[in-house]
């Protein structure tokens, strides 16, 4: 009875969540912080008890990203961003513990086949997977150089019928420029994927808001370091910025 009073509170039943690699370093400089991990484990765990389907898209950033090494002459695009989509296999593989240590049901799966630490991604088998109540974790980006794991988040999104994509950020809500820098800078609530493309908002890469513009899923961009959020967003509650 518990099972069906929660999920008639919340407001998407499929989600997708995107965590980029900052979000598993915590306050460490580079790789994983545990605790870090398994508190969000815990987030993400409460969410599938409530009966809500997810998948998340892990980032690689933590461990390498392309435009990070941009001044190594010698190792060109390709590779760097192969290393970048092998990074995004690590934390998957990471986070897939951490989930599975609180005895969540969960299945990692890459787009850059890795056969030794997960499935290789299969569009219909991961959306069955989610149907059977496994949370899916999306490695390897796109499987493709030249993209970022924003744009991987958006085609799984699609790609799985995702009711919302849920971008887990530093700041409360999406700003014209950095809130940090500028005291000046303007916080929206609502945003149409036109108006982060025409205002080149830095909230995702022009790929991303491409994919969606055309799309009917909503992209919330929320603060994953005010605990509870997660749960807040999903359940209909005002958080964060929407955009549609
Ligand atoms: N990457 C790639 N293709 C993809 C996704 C990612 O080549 O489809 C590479 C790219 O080099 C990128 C790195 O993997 O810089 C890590 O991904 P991203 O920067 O999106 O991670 P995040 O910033 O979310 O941690």
């Amino acid at each position: 009875m518990d099972f069906i009073k929660n999920l008639k509170m919340a407001k998407y039943k499929r989600i997708l969540l995107k965590l980029s690699g900052e979000v598993f370093k915590g306050d460490a400089e580079y790789g994983l912080d545990g605790s870090k991990l398994l508190s969000l484990a815990g987030e993400v765990k409460d969410l599938q008890d409530k009966g809500i389907e997810i998948g998340i898209v892990v980032g690689g950033g933590n461990f390498w990203r392309f435009r990070d090494f941009k001044e190594l002459e010698f190792l060109p695009r390709i590779s760097s961003d192969t290393m970048g989509m092998m990074a995004t296999v690590m934390n998957a593989l990471a986070f897939e513990k951490a989930l599975a240590n609180l005895d969540a049901k969960v299945r990692a799966v890459s787009s850059f086949p890795c056969e030794k630490a997960m499935e290789t991604y299969i569009p219909k088998r991961a959306e069955h997977l989610m149907e059977k109540g496994n949370i899916v974790i999306f490695a390897g980006g796109t499987g493709s150089p030249y993209f970022t794991t924003d744009s991987s988040a958006a085609l799984r999104a699609l790609e799985m019928n995702c009711d919302l994509l849920m971008k887990a950020t530093k700041v409360d809500y999406v700003y014209d420029k950095d809130p940090m820098e500028h005291e000046d800078a303007k916080k929206f609530t609502e945003l149409k994927y036109q108006e982060v493309i025409e205002m080149g908002l830095g909230v995702m890469d022009l790929t991303c808001a491409s994919l969606l513009k055309g799309s009917t899923i909503p992209m919330l961009v929320f603060n994953l370091n005010e605990k509870g959020n997660i749960d807040k967003a999903v359940s209909g509650e005002k958080v964060g910025t929407i955009i549609t």
